[in-house]
C-alpha cells in the first residue's frame, strides 16, 4: 500500500467511525444518517449493503439474472448461502431471499443472483420487467447453514430443481475455479430444456471438466435429457451410483427434496 492509498484509506476509516457515532445520529435524527448520504449517491450507507445493478440477462423465458456490484458494507459470503434482497415496489419496500449463483473467486467484486420468475410473483416479476442497469437494491448480509465446507469434500453430488440450482451452481463454479478434481455429479431437474437456467453454461462445465458429470432430467413429455420424470430411487443409481460415498447437496421445490430425502 503507498502513503497516498494509507492516507485515503485512514481518512475512510475516520469518516465512517464519525458517521457511526452518536453524536451523527442524534444530528441526523429522525431519519438516519444513511438517509442523507444516499441523496448524494445511492450506494452511499453507514451500515446498509446497497448494490448497483451492473448488469441484467434473460437466460430463459421465465428467469432474470442479475450482476450486482455491493458496496464496501458487503461482507462477502459462502457458495450456498442467500441474502435477503429488497427493491421498493409502488412505495413499499419488498423483501426476498435469493442465493448467489457465482463462484466464490470470482474476480470483479460482483455477485449474481438469478430469480426464476413466478406466474403472480410480485418480486421476481418486478425484477424481471422493471430492474434495470444502474438501479441500486438493497442487501442483507449472506446467512443460511446451507454451505459448501471450508474443509472440500472429496467427492461432491449437487442435487437441484427449478431455481434450487442457484446455491449449487455457485459450489460447482467455486469448485472448478479451485481446480477441485474429485468427481463431482450436477442432477438437475427441470420442467424442459429451454426452461433450464444456466444451461448452456453447465454443458461447457462437463465438456471441459473430466471430474463433472453433468445429468438433466427433464420432466414435459418429449424432451431429451439423460433422464426423464420426477426424482426416483432408480434416478440416483443411474445419476451418481456412488452416492453413498459423496456428500450431498440438494436445493429445490419441497416435495423434490422430500422424495431425494
Ligand atoms: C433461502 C432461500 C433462497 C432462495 N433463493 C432463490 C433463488 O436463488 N432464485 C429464485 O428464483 N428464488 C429463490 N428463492 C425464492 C424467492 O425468495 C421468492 O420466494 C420467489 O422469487 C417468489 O417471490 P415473488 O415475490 O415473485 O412471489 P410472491 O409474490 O411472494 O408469491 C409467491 C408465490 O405465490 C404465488 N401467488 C402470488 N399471488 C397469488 C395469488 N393471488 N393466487 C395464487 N398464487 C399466487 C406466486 O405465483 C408465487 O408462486 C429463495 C427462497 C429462499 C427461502
Amino acid at each position: 500500500m503507498n502513503a497516498m492509498t494509507q492516507t485515503s484509506s485512514r481518512f475512510q476509516q475516520g469518516l465512517t467511525r464519525l458517521l457511526q457515532s452518536r453524536v451523527a445520529d442524534i444530528l441526523s435524527y429522525p431519519h438516519g444518517v444513511d438517509r442523507y448520504l444516499e441523496v448524494f449517491n445511492p450506494l452511499w450507507s453507514v451500515n446498509e449493503v446497497r448494490a448497483k445493478v451492473e448488469a441484467v440477462r434473460y437466460l430463459t423465458n421465465d428467469s432474470v439474472t442479475l450482476t450486482l456490484r455491493p458496496n464496501h458494507n458487503w461482507e462477502g459470503f459462502i457458495p450456498g448461502q442467500f441474502v435477503q434482497l429488497s427493491v421498493t415496489i409502488n412505495g413499499k419496500r419488498q423483501t426476498r431471499c435469493y442465493s448467489p449463483a457465482n463462484s466464490l473467486h470470482r474476480a470483479d467484486g460482483c455477485i449474481e443472483l438469478t430469480a426464476k420468475v413466478h406466474a403472480n410473483g410480485f418480486v421476481s416479476r418486478h425484477l424481471r420487467e422493471q430492474l434495470s442497469v444502474g438501479d441500486v437494491v438493497l442487501l442483507s448480509q449472506a446467512d443460511g447453514e446451507f454451505a459448501l465446507p471450508e474443509q472440500r469434500p472429496e467427492q461432491v453430488l449437487l442435487i437441484s430443481g427449478g431455481s434450487g440450482i442457484t446455491p449449487v451452481m455457485s459450489m460447482l463454479r467455486t469448485l472448478c475455479d479451485e481446480g477441485f478434481s474429485g468427481p463431482i455429479t450436477f442432477l438437475h431437474y427441470a420442467n424442459s430444456a429451454a426452461d433450464m437456467i444456466y444451461a448452456s453454461e453447465l454443458d461447457e462445465i462437463a465438456r471441459t471438466h473430466d471430474n463433472v458429470t453433468l445429468v438433466r432430467c427433464f420432466n414435459d413429455e418429449g424432451e431429451q435429457g439423460e433422464l426423464s420424470g420426477l426424482f426416483s430411487r432408480e434416478h440416483l443409481y443411474i445419476a451418481a451410483p456412488e452416492f453413498a460415498q459423496a456428500t450431498t447437496f440438494l436445493c429445490g421445490p419441497p416435495p423434490m427434496m422430500a422424495a431425494v430425502e
